[in-house]
């Protein structure tokens, strides 16, 4: 499975698209995307490599992270996949949105799909595992490619960091519960791929992270 990483400038978010080959399948995850060009960045990805979107996945409901969630939706003719734990949070969106000025319209939006620990979506037949790890958010979710050896966590964990807890809905306990119990148990040289920031392994942050 390839990862494709498009940064966000407002936020330096990490829109992550995992797909297999040219004229092949493709899932686009957190579509922070904050202004059309961005949008677009991502969009003529897709169509230059001939891709179909088969899923759009957020690993939560934070605004930065779902920017664009309901144009992606529209333009793929696909449901918003997360954790309905966050649609709370999703709820907010357009007065998030009015907060900063951005240049794209508020687009409220309801979770079209339910994705649960244990979930397993697949790229070109590989699979990509859902696995629950709340504490930045109640609904936040890590997708885990293991043939492919990588992690996207969110703002669950970050290189040298894990994600604050002082938001709606956060809890600093049952983040280190589920990062300890959730992420370090997965193979150590497992690619950390994060929701901001370079990309680590769960040996490296099991090592050297000063937050664990
Ligand atoms: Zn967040």
């Amino acid at each position: 499975m390839r990862i494709t990483n498009f940064e966000t400038r407002l936020f330096g978010t990490n829109i992550f698209l995992l797909w297999n080959t040219d004229g092949g399948e493709a899932i686009i995850v957190d579509p922070g995307m904050m202004s059309t060009e961005e949008r677009d960045r991502v969009f003529e990805f897709v169509d230059r490599h001939s891709l179909t979107v088969t899923h759009i996945v957020l690993t939560h409901g934070h605004i930065d992270h779902i920017a664009s969630a309901k144009a992606t939706a529209e333009r793929y003719g696909l449901p918003v996949e997360g954790n309905p734990d966050d649609q709370f949070l999703i709820d907010t969106l357009p007065l998030q949105i009015q907060r900063f000025r951005l240049n794209i319209q508020p687009e409220p939006f309801t979770l079209g799909k339910a994705l649960n620990h244990g979930d397993t979506l697949t790229v070109g037949g590989e699979p990509l595992q859902v696995i629950s790890v709340p504490g930045h958010s109640p609904g936040s979710i890590a997708l885990y490619a293991p043939q492919s050896g990588f992690v996207i966590t969110g703002d669950t964990l970050f290189s040298g960091s894990i994600g604050r807890t002082d938001l709606p809905g956060g809890d600093y306990a049952t983040l280190i519960h589920a990062i300890t119990d959730e992420l370090l148990t997965l193979p150590a040289d497992t690619v950390v791929h994060s929701g901001h920031g370079p990309a680590t392994t769960i040996a490296a942050e099991a090592r050297e992270n000063p937050y664990l």
